[in-house]
C-alpha cells in the first residue's frame, strides 16, 4: 500500500519514481487483506485505543485519510462496502485486486523481484539514499525476520506468519544502517490468532479466530491468563497469547459462547470451521463444566507496530530528532503509530505514502 501510494502520488507532480518490488508481484500484503481502509470516528477515542503512539503523527492520519480514501476511488479502486461495519469506525471496504490494479496502473515502472540493493553498484544499502537520490522506505514490517522478531518481540518460531513472505525487515535494516532512532513499542504487533498448524494465505482471513471474547481462554498449564475484557480487535488477547508457555492458547466454548455471532456467522460456525476444533476430552487440562469444543490457537503475526521513527513528513529521524538526508519511510517500517492498540495499517500505509511523496516534491 505504502510504495504504491507514493508512486501514484509522485506521478502527479510529475516525477518518476522506481518502485523495487521484491516480491513476485505487486501488492504486499494488501492484495491479502481485508482490506477495509479506516479511521476511529472520534479522535478521542483514537487516544484512548492507541495511547502510547505518536499524537502528531495520529493525528495526520486521523485527518487526512478520508480524502486519501476519495483519491482511491477517483483512481478506480473498487469498493466494496461504504461503511466499514463497526460503529467506531468510519472507512470504506475496497476489492483488494481492484486496489491494487489500480494503484499498479499510476504507479509508473515497477520493477518486480528486485531490491534496491540490486540497483546500486554500490552494495552498502547505507548509501543508497542521498538529497538527490531520495528514497521512501516502504517493505511493510520486519514480521517475517526470524532475526528481528526474535530480538525485539518473542522467539521467531512461536509466532506464525500471517502476511506475505517477503517483509523481513530490509527498511528496518536500512533505517539502522543509517542511523535511524527507533519507535516506542518494538515489542508489538498487530495479529490474529490462528489454529495452530502452518497456515497458507487463504487461511489467513477464513481461519482467523476472532470470537475469543466468547471464549474461556487457556494456556497450556490450564491457567485462565486473560484479565479483563478482551478489545474488540482481540489484538490484546493475541499479544497475551503471545507471552504465554509455548506462545500457545486453548478456546474452550460452550453453548453460550457457540450461539454467539461474529458478523454473519455464530462462533459455532467459526469454530466447527477451525483447523484445530477438538473435543474437550483432548484438552491438555481438567475441561470446565459445559465446554463442547476446544480450539488451540496461536499468535498470526500481521504487521509489527513498532520501526522506524518519523516525523510529520515521513522523514526518518536519527535519534536526536534531525532527518537523516534523503530516506523517507511509509506503513508498517514505521513505526509508534498504533501503539499500545491496533488500528489501521493500511490507512496509516496509504496517508504516509502519500506524505512521503509530498515531502520528496516539496
Ligand atoms: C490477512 C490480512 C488481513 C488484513 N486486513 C486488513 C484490513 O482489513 N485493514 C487494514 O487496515 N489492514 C489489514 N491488514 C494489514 C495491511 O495489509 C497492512 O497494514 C498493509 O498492507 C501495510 O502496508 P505496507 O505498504 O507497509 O506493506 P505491504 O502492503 O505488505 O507492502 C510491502 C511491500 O514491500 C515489499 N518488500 C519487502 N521487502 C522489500 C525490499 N527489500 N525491496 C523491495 N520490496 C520489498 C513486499 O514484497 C511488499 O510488496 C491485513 C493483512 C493481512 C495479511
Amino acid at each position: 500500500m505504502a510504495g504504491l501510494a507514493a508512486a501514484a502520488r509522485l506521478r502527479e507532480f510529475g516525477a518518476s519514481p522506481v518502485v523495487l518490488e521484491k516480491g513476485t508481484r505487486p501488492g504486499g500484503s494488501m492484495l491479502l487483506s481485508s482490506c477495509v481502509v479506516w479511521r476511529f470516528r472520534d479522535w478521542e477515542e483514537y487516544r484512548a485505543e492507541c495511547p502510547a503512539g505518536d499524537e502528531r503523527l495520529q493525528r495526520l492520519v486521523w485527518e487526512r485519510l478520508d480524502e486519501a480514501i476519495e483519491w482511491l476511488v477517483s483512481l478506480g479502486a473498487p469498493v466494496v462496502w461504504d461503511e466499514t461495519g463497526n460503529p467506531r469506525t468510519v472507512g470504506k471496504r475496497f476489492d483488494p485486486h481492484g486496489l491494487t490494479d489500480a494503484l499498479v496502473r499510476r504507479a509508473g515502472e515497477i520493477r518486480v523481484g528486485q531490491t534496491w540493493s540490486e540497483q546500486s553498484d554500490q552494495t552498502d544499502l547505507t548509501s543508497w539514499s542521498d538529497q538527490t537520490n531520495p528514497s521512501i522506505v516502504a517493505t511493510g514490517g520486519f514480521q517475517g525476520s526470524a532475526e528481528f522478531v526474535t530480538r525485539y518481540i518473542r522467539p521467531a518460531g512461536l509466532l506464525r506468519l500471517r502476511a506475505n513472505p517477503w517483509s523481513v525487515g530490509e527498511g528496518l535494516r536500512l533505517g539502522l544502517e543509517r542511523g535511524a532512532a527507533l519507535s516506542a513499542g518494538m515489542d508489538e504487533f498487530y495479529g490474529r490468532n490462528m489454529p495452530d498448524v502452518d497456515l497458507v494465505e487463504s487461511d489467513f482471513v477464513s481461519q482467523a479466530q476472532l470470537y475469543g471474547r466468547f471464549a474461556r481462554v487457556f494456556n497450556e498449564r490450564g491457567e485462565e491468563f486473560f484479565e479483563g475484557d478482551v478489545s474488540w480487535s482481540e489484538n490484546d488477547l493475541v499479544q497475551a497469547t503471545a507471552r504465554q508457555p509455548n506462545a500457545r492458547a486453548w478456546y474452550v466454548l460452550d453453548d453460550d459462547a457457540l450461539a454467539q455471532r461474529v458478523r454473519d456467522r455464530t462462533v459455532a460456525d467459526l469454530a466447527a470451521a477451525a483447523l484445530t476444533a477438538t473435543d474437550p476430552s483432548e484438552l491438555p487440562f481438567e475441561p470446565p463444566a459445559g465446554a463442547r469444543i476446544g480450539v488451540r490457537v496461536a499468535p498470526g503475526i500481521t504487521h509489527t507496530i513498532g520501526g522506524l521513527r518519523i516525523d510529520e513528513r515521513a522523514r526518518v529521524l536519527h535519534e536526536d530528532g534531525t532527518p537523516i538526508d534523503g530516506l523517507f519511510a511509509a506503513g508498517a517500517d514505521v513505526g509508534g503509530i498504533s501503539t499500545g492498540g491496533y488500528a489501521s495499517g493500511l490507512a496509516a500505509a496509504l496517508v504516509f505514502g502519500r506524505i512521503a511523496a509530498e515531502s520528496v516534491v516539496a
